[in-house]
C-alpha cells in the first residue's frame, strides 16, 4: 500500500495480521464512522473467512467510537448486504471480505446508502481522515450502539423470487449443482433454488474460511469438482461462487464450464428480446462477443473502464438496467446494481425455462470468440508515454481509450492493450474467431510495444 492509500480496486485488501491488522482495522472503522457521522446506521457482515469475526469486532469499535450505529448481519454474501442497506434504509454499510483472493487475505468494503460501494472520491475522503487522524470521537454519551439484524438473507432470497417467473422455473424441476466455495454462497442460493422448486446438489457447502475445497476464486480451471459432479447425476446447471457470492460461474449439462462473458450474453441476449433497445453496461475487457449480441439484439451498448464500481455507477447515471463483467458479475438493476451471484442465477434458470432449452444449446447459438493473453514488462513512469505512443498509431482504426487502448477489426477480432494497476506490467488481451488470428494479434502488438518502449 503506498503512502496515502487504503482502498484498491474493490476496498481495502490485505494479509490478514501483515498488511491487515486489528489496530488498522479499528481506526479504518473510526475514519468510516468521521465520514459518515455520528447517528448513521450502517449494517456490517462478513464473509467465512477465519479472520471475519476479528476484524468485524474492530470495525464495530472503531464505528461505536464515532458515533455510528452497527447493525450487525454476521454471516452473509456480499449482495445479500448491499440488498439490506437499499431495502432497510440504511445510511451505508461495511462488509468484511476479500472476495475472491486466498484465505491469507481480508478486507473492508464501504458501501453508500444506495447499495453501491463508495466512489474513488469518497474513499479518498475516508483515506484523508485516517491518515490525518481526523477522527470524530463521540462523546462517552452518544457512543453508537451494536444492533442484530436478523432476516438479512432471508429478504434478499425473497426479493430475488419477485424478478422472476417462480411457476415457470418450477414446473422445469430443474437439478442445479451449487459450489459454495465454503463460504457465504451457500447460505441463501441454496435455499432459493429449492424455493424455486430444483433439486439442489451442494458441494464445498459448509462454512470453512479455510476453503478446503478449493480456492475463493471461481476460474474455469479450479471448477473440476462441479463439472464432473453435474455430469455424474446429470444435473441441469452447475454455478460457483467467489468467496463473497457476487460472482458466479456457471457449468451446463455436460459440464462445460464457461467463463462470465458467454453466461451474460445469455441473460443480454433474452432481455433485449423483452426490452427492445435497452442500454448494457460492460467494461472495455468484455468480449466482442458482448458487442455482437448487443448489437444484434438492436440493443445499446456502453463501455465504461474496468471495475465493478464504475459500471454500477454508470448503469445509475445512465439508467441502464443490465451490466456485466467477464469475470462473472451480472448487474441487474431491477433488483440491484450491483453483481449479484444469487440473481443471475435464478436470471439464467428463468431464461431456460422461458425458451425450454439447455445452457449448451443457449450458448451454442453464440458465435465463438477465442482468447490470447500476453503481457511486457513496462515501468511505472513510463506507462503513460508508451500508451499515448500506441495510441496515436492506431488512433485511425474503430479505437476506444475508455481504459487503455482497445482496438476493434473489421473481422470481429479486437485487442486491448492495459496496463496493470499494480505490477510494472502491460497487458495484452486479444480475441478472433480464428485462435491463430487471436495469437498474431497479440505476438505483432507486443512487437509494436517493444519497439516503442526502446526509444522511450
Ligand atoms: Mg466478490
Amino acid at each position: 500500500m503506498s503512502a496515502r492509500k487504503l482502498f484498491g480496486t474493490n476496498g481495502i485488501r490485505g494479509l490478514v495480521n501483515v498488511e491487515l491488522t486489528p489496530e488498522m482495522a479499528i481506526r479504518v472503522g473510526l475514519a468510516i464512522g468521521t465520514f459518515f457521522g455520528k447517528g448513521k446506521n450502517l449494517i456490517l457482515g462478513f464473509d467465512a473467512r477465519t479472520s471475519g469475526p476479528l476484524f468485524a469486532k474492530a470495525v464495530t469499535s472503531g464505528l461505536i467510537s464515532s458515533g455510528c450505529n452497527v447493525y450487525f448481519a454476521g454471516l452473509a454474501s456480499t449482495p445479500a448486504l448491499q440488498f439490506a442497506v437499499k431495502n432497510q434504509s440504511l445510511d451505508g454499510g461495511i462488509i468484511i471480505s476479500a472476495s475472491h483472493n486466498p484465505p491469507e487475505y481480508n478486507g473492508i468494503k464501504v458501501i453508500w446508502s444506495d447499495g453501491i460501494e463508495t466512489s474513488h472520491e469518497q474513499e479518498t475522503e475516508i483515506e484523508n481522515i485516517y491518515f490525518d487522524n481526523d477522527f470524530v470521537y463521540a462523546p462517552w454519551n452518544q457512543l453508537g450502539e451494536k444492533r442484530e439484524l436478523l432476516n438479512v438473507n432471508e429478504q434478499y432470497k425473497d426479493a430475488i423470487k419477485t424478478h422472476v417467473d417462480t411457476q415457470k422455473i418450477t414446473s422445469k424441476n430443474f437439478h442445479v449443482v451449487v459450489d459454495a466455495a465454503n463460504s457465504v454462497g451457500g447460505i441463501a442460493c441454496p435455499a432459493l433454488l429449492r424455493e424455486l422448486g430444483c433439486k439442489v446438489t451442494t458441494i464445498n457447502a459448509n462454512i470453512d474460511g479455510t476453503f478446503p475445497g478449493r480456492l475463493p476464486e471461481p476460474r474455469p480451471e479450479s471448477l473440476g469438482v462441479l463439472s464432473k459432479t453435474v455430469q455424474a447425476i446429470g444435473a441441469d446447471l452447475g454455478v460457483a461462487f467467489d468467496g463473497d457470492a457476487d460472482r458466479s460461474i456457471f457449468c451446463d449439462g455436460n459440464g462445460t464450464i464457461y467463463w462470465g462473458d458467454k453466461t451474460f450474453a445469455v441473460v443480454i441476449k433474452q432481455y433485449l428480446l423483452k426490452n427492445p433497445g435497452a442500454k448494457i453496461v460492460t467494461p472495455v475487457s468484455s468480449s466482442t462477443l458482448i458487442k455482437d449480441t448487443v448489437d444484434e439484439g438492436r440493443g445499446q451498448l456502453i463501455w465504461t473502464k474496468v471495475g465493478s464500481v464504475t459500471v454500477s455507477q454508470t448503469m445509475k447515471a445512465e439508467n441502464a438496467n443490465l451490466g456485466g463483467e467477464e469475470n462473472g458479475g451480472v448487474f441487474f438493476r431491477s433488483h440491484q446494481a450491483v453483481r449479484d451471484g444469487a440473481m443471475t442465477t435464478a436470471l439464467l434458470l428463468n431464461i431456460m425455462a422461458e425458451t425450454d432449452k439447455s445452457l449448451t444449446q443457449l450458448i451454442a447459438e453464440q458465435p465463438q470468440y477465442f482468447l490470447e493473453k500476453g503481457k511486457i514488462e513496462c515501468f511505472d513512469n513510463k506507462k503513460e508515454a508508451l500508451q499515448q505512443k500506441i495510441y496515436e498509431q492506431v488512433k485511425t482504426q474503430n479505437v476506444s481509450t475508455i481504459d487503455g487502448v482497445k482496438i476493434w477489426f473489421n473481422d470481429g477480432s479486437a485487442i486491448l492493450i492495459r496496463p496493470s494497476g499494480t505490477e510494472p506490467v502491460f497487458r495484452l488481451y486479444a480475441e478472433a474467431k480464428d485462435p491463430a488470428k487471436a495469437l498474431k494479434l497479440v505476438e505483432s502488438y507486443t512487437e509494436k510495444l517493444k519497439e516503442i518502449l526502446s526509444t522511450l
